[in-house]
């Protein structure tokens, strides 16, 4: 698993505590998470090899190791083969049995689940249809809260505590206190959501944070994705709404107020159509998924009363596919039309952020070999540096489970910087898991 916004670089370890105790909690806690930073890193090791890269001492990192033991997150799996340094020891690894973390995700046509333990192990990985769009936000927060719950208690019973949750929401979010502040395609403003989940589990002490579902899907691209360590990209979610979580050095770029990215937002037409977010002429009105269908298959139009039941994405991208193999030239022809405006949007943002590549999800993935080339071929004919900027599309692997994923690694994230926040399996056995409220 890599490391999603590093906290603590290898080589800064602290020095032995000599300070207040207060110092020394700080001091304990952030070699804790060096060291688990590490395992997680780069795999198994014996402690001296721990010592010797961490440049922390052989005697800390025994007792450090020790009370990572004791709180269920690192193993001991075996005699490590002498290396370059030091003798043989036994190796120290991540303990994936008893810790993980759940990501989840609403958007306008599904809810998505994602469960990972501390080592990257999937453990959930579901979607279900769910008509968000024409639902007010009780209802969606009941729908939500009923998957967050089904999903704690399988992870439950493969006998994992879950030390977080994050949720992955497609609108502007202050991730300080997890409220929603406005999602244009959700109907959404100012929604407390991570308070609102918490209340509906008020027993369950497992913390709940809320963050922009493209920002989630970038951290996921930048740690597993097809441009996994590209320091500089931008991710595209291909939705009803257009979302752009942009990792730039290396690092989640957030802006002043945590709004960056609204890139679906950026008015590229002035004749265009109306926006969910009640302009005109925004970027997703031209390459969002409701722009294709409503091109592609105009019956089966997002908000038409008569557009039939519930369907998660790929239902309706099926639908076009079968329109396109039966030779209906609309399908070709939208296909053609969202692709020139991907390069469009797509040339402005690397005017704007240099990117090396543009990872298009969701939809955009599916029609990969219909919008790759003329996309690209548009953005290299727009960015002002030509050829110099050198900046690719590329499809995501991940599918439209990118921002779960990554909600759920932000969850494991939080326990690999501070893994003080899982409590000792022996003196504190009685973690109230859901089952037991
Ligand atoms: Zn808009």
């Amino acid at each position: 698993m890599g490391q999603l916004v590093a906290q603590v670089e290898a080589g800064s370890a602290m020095v032995p505590p000599t300070g207040s105790p207060a110092d020394q909690t700080t001091v304990r806690r952030s070699n804790l998470s060096l060291v688990l930073r590490y395992l997680s890193t780069r795999g198994p090791a014996s402690r001296a090899a721990i010592a010797a890269e961490t440049g922390l001492n052989k005697t800390t990192v025994s007792s450090l190791i020790s009370e990572l033991q004791a709180r269920g997150l690192v193993t001991e799996t075996g005699l490590q083969q002498a290396g370059a340094v030091g003798r043989p020891g036994r190796a120290i690894s991540l303990d994936g049995a008893t810790v993980g973390a759940l990501g989840l995700e609403i958007n306008v046509d599904y809810i998505a689940t994602y469960g990972l333990d501390l080592t990257g192990r999937t453990l959930i990985d579901r979607r279900v249809g769910f008509d968000a769009m024409g639902s007010d936000v009780d209802r969606s927060l009941r729908q939500l809260s009923q998957v967050m719950g089904a999903a704690l208690t399988d992870l439950d019973s493969a006998g994992l505590r879950v030390m977080g949750i994050t949720v992955a929401v497609p609108g502007l979010v202050n991730v300080e206190t997890g409220t929603v502040l406005y999602a244009p395609n959700l109907g959404w403003r100012n929604v407390p959501v991570a308070q609102r989940l918490a209340d509906t589990a008020p027993t369950v002490p497992i913390p709940v944070s809320v963050d922009n579902d493209a920002n989630l899907a970038a951290l996921a691209e930048f740690t597993v994705g097809v441009a996994a360590g590209t320091p500089d990209l931008v991710y595209l979610t291909g939705e009803v709404g257009v979302g752009g979580g942009v990792i730039s050095g290396g690092r989640l770029l957030r802006g002043g107020d945590g709004f960056a990215g609204e890139v679906g937002h950026l008015p590229v037409d002035p004749n265009g159509d109306r926006c969910g977010c009640g302009r005109t002429g925004c970027w997703e009105t031209k390459v969002g998924l409701a722009a294709l269908v409503r091109m592609a298959a105009p019956d089966h139009a997002y908000g038409r009363s008569d557009s039939g039941p519930v369907r998660v994405p790929e239902e309706r991208l099926a639908e076009i596919e079968r329109r396109q193999a039966a030779g209906d030239r609309r399908v070709e022809q939208a296909l053609r039309e969202i692709a020139r405006w991907l390069g469009v949007g797509g040339a402005i943002l690397v005017n704007l952020l240099n990117p090396r590549v543009i990872v298009l999800g969701g939809y955009f993935a599916r029609f990969r070999g219909q919008l790759i080339a003329d996309a690209q071929a548009e953005l290299d004919r727009l960015v002002v540096a030509g050829p110099d900027a050198r900046c690719l599309f590329v499809a995501s692997e991940l599918d439209f489970r990118a921002a779960a994923h990554g909600a759920a690694h932000v969850a494991v994230e939080r326990v690999l910087t501070d893994p003080t926040m899982v409590a000792m399996l022996a003196s504190e056995p009685s973690q109230p898991s859901w089952r037991r409220r």
